[in-house]
């Protein structure tokens, strides 16, 4: 791959709730208090709150770019706010440039975190913007593109994420590769060996690297998926990697509870992405995105983000081998 070593590695990467409350039975706390609680929140409503299908049809080459899509994504940049629950924690976000990783790690920079993220060169442009909104809060931010079909690429990414970091207390695999075809006989197997690697390999390279740092307390997510519970026709490939990352999520959980260490897994149903315009939908499917779902749209990486921070939390800390979904009221879990 272009600007790449051998390792995969490019050299230059080595660098409130509402404030209102009634009492039952008494009168109403005035209303524009500010309590020890915070403001009074937005009440949105979620029909409404992002666009809607029809979408225009738009193709982008692998990975794609999110400041290409049209709409544009929305990744929290506005609208997260943060409350410490992750202060002082140091992250590692795999396909942190976009989509729901850079929903997580501005999220996750907002309640104080650390944030290395890792992605594919020919994402440097995405990355820097989300490298840009962690230094904004004033935590440390690290860029380390990379390739995760190689074993020693997801080896140097956990290296240097907990050297630059200082340490390392949470991992979300999130990357993955999803390219529909619609019959068996068109996966070739480099299609079907770059799925695997990237969405299995590189989720048990960089877990079993991260292990080497991790201690009571860590925790590890994984990005699954509806697919892994309700696979469709097209994604055959994709489908049985995030079954394997959820079943991954669920003995690991296991093994490493004694240990003090929790695995959870988010199963996102149709989020608007890059990989959805970069060959993981047809166009067809693209232009009506999320109006099967009874919501009527597809989500928002942002609309992820608190689940992220829910798992990666401490005040979570009964919460180990669960999937937590996200699908608009279809899908599973
Ligand atoms: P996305 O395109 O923003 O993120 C996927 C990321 O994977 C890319 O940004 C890229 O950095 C990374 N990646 C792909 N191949 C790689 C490789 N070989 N090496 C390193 N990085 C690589 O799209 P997204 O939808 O936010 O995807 C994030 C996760 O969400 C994925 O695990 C995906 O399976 C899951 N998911 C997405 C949807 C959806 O509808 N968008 C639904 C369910 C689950
Ligand atoms: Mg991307």
């Amino acid at each position: 791959m272009k600007n790449t070593q051998d390792n995969g590695l490019t050299r230059r990467s080595m660098i409130g709730g509402t404030g209102l409350l009634l009492a039952a039975g008494s009168a109403p706390v005035a209303a524009s208090a500010a309590t020890s609680q915070g403001t009074e929140t937005k009440m949105d409503d979620p029909r409404t709150k992002y666009p809607k299908p029809p979408f225009r049809s738009q193709s982008q080459p692998f990975p794609g770019l999110a400041s290409k899509m049209d709409p544009k994504p929305d990744h929290g940049e506005t609208s997260y706010k943060g409350s410490g629950r992750l202060a002082g924690r140091k992250a590692l976000i795999t396909g942190g440039d976009s989509g729901m990783g850079r929903a997580a790690a501005i999220a996750f920079a907002r309640e104080g975190a650390d944030v290395a993220i890792n992605y594919l060169p020919e994402e440097e442009e995405d990355a820097r913007e989300v490298i840009d909104l962690i230094k904004k809060e004033g935590r440390v931010g690290v860029a380390i593109p990379g390739d995760l079909r190689h074993e020693e690429t997801c080896n140097l990414i956990v290296s240097q994420a907990a050297k630059e970091l200082g340490g390392l207390d949470i991992l979300i695999n999130n990357a993955s590769r999803q390219q529909q075809k619609q019959s068996l006989a068109e996966i070739t197997t480099e299609d079907f060996d770059a799925t695997i690697k990237t969405n299995i390999y590189g989720m048990f390279w960089l877990t079993r690297a991260a292990l080497a740092h991790l201690k009571e307390g860590s925790a590890i997510i994984q990005t699954t998926s509806e697919q892994a519970y309700d696979p469709s026709a097209n994604l055959v490939d994709y489908a049985m990697t995030k079954a394997a990352m959820m079943n991954f999520t669920k003995s690991l959980a296991k093994q490493l509870a004694p240990k003090g260490i929790r695995v959870n897994g988010v199963a996102p149903g149709p989020i608007w992405t890059p990989l959805q315009v970069s060959g993981g939908a047809t166009q067809e499917k693209l232009v009506s995105f999320g109006g099967d779902t009874p919501m009527g749209r597809p989500g928002q990486p942002a609309e992820l983000a608190s689940i992220y921070v829910q798992l990666a939390a401490s005040d979570a800390s009964y919460a180990t081998g669960q999937v937590y979904g996200a699908a608009g009221g279809g899908g599973q879990p």
